[in-house]
């Protein structure tokens, strides 16, 4: 698929669109909050908002990231969340080759970004998003076996559920170990089924890639971190963010990335 200068347009601001709309899910979901009603309002002096403040990333700017009414700071985090759902969703639409691919990339990276920004505030993944996530992720996989490499129905069908249970099964173990180890609790049970259903849109190899990246790259910023400040971390760090990140890795540049390595440096040394 050539890309096309209006349809990365459009991708970019349908990303906008969506991501202003996940700023609600991830405001009002951990809060038992229905996503669907009332209209958005400002969090701290309640007023409604006009669909003219509401233009996702432009409204933001025109306002100085204040609210007009009482002229409270807006999170920046909404600016965020905004701009990287459009990013997202331009590169899912680059690096897929039909429709399906898209649009199966693009639900992935929705449930990522959903669930990291609510577990970086709350320190909980909702349900919610997994289980829709999980479901869209195996009918997919069913309609369109090719996304998997497939040609056939069941084939797609268990690489889907193979890469669910593959994570869940060794996130389930890492967790498992550190508790005993640690004797408390060292991940969430919410980061396990996470990862289920991130395996069940990329595969058990990817999967496991996400897994691999997910602690490396905790590990060097809980690191660097622990330097910066001088101090350890107490408490729980959230998981998900990170596995998120090398989830995208994953879908991005994970075939090629273990490719060059299977290949070139097992093979060639
Ligand atoms: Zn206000």
């Amino acid at each position: 698929m050539n890309p096309s200068f209006f349809l990365c347009a459009a991708y970019f601001i349908l990303g906008l669109i969506a991501g202003s709309f996940f700023n609600v899910c991830i405001y009002r979901m951990p809060r038992g909050l229905s996503i669907l009603k009332p209209r958005s309002h400002c969090p701290e002096c309640n007023s409604g908002i006009s669909w003219y403040d509401n233009i996702p990333l432009i409204s933001y700017i025109f306002l100085k990231g204040k609210c007009r009414k009482c002229g409270k700071r807006i999170k920046s985090l909404y600016f965020i969340v905004e701009f990287l759902t459009a990013v997202l969703f331009l590169s899912a639409y680059l690096c897929s080759d039909s429709v399906p691919e898209t649009i199966f990339k693009i639900v992935l990276f929705s449930v990522l970004i959903i669930a990291s920004f609510i577990d970086i505030q709350h320190f909980i993944i909702p349900d919610e998003s997994s289980a829709a996530g999980f479901v869209f992720a195996l009918f997919m996989s069913v309609l369109f076996p090719y996304l998997h490499g497939r040609d056939i129905w069941y084939l797609g069908l268990s690489d889907s559920l193979m890469g669910a249970f593959a994570g869940f099964s060794a996130l389930g173990f890492v967790s498992f170990a550190g508790s005993r180890i640690l004797k408390k609790e060292a991940m969430g049970f919410g980061d396990v089924k996470f990862i289920a259903v991130i395996g069940a849109f990329v595969g058990w190899e990817l999967a496991l890639f996400t897994i691999m990246m997910a602690s490396l790259i905790g590990a060097v910023l809980s690191g660097s971190f622990m330097l910066l400040k001088n101090r350890n971390l107490k408490g729980r760090i959230p998981f998900g963010p990170y596995l998120a990140l090398g989830a995208v890795i994953a879908v991005l540049w994970g075939q090629d990335l273990m490719n060059w390595y299977l290949y070139d440096i097992l093979r060639y040394g």
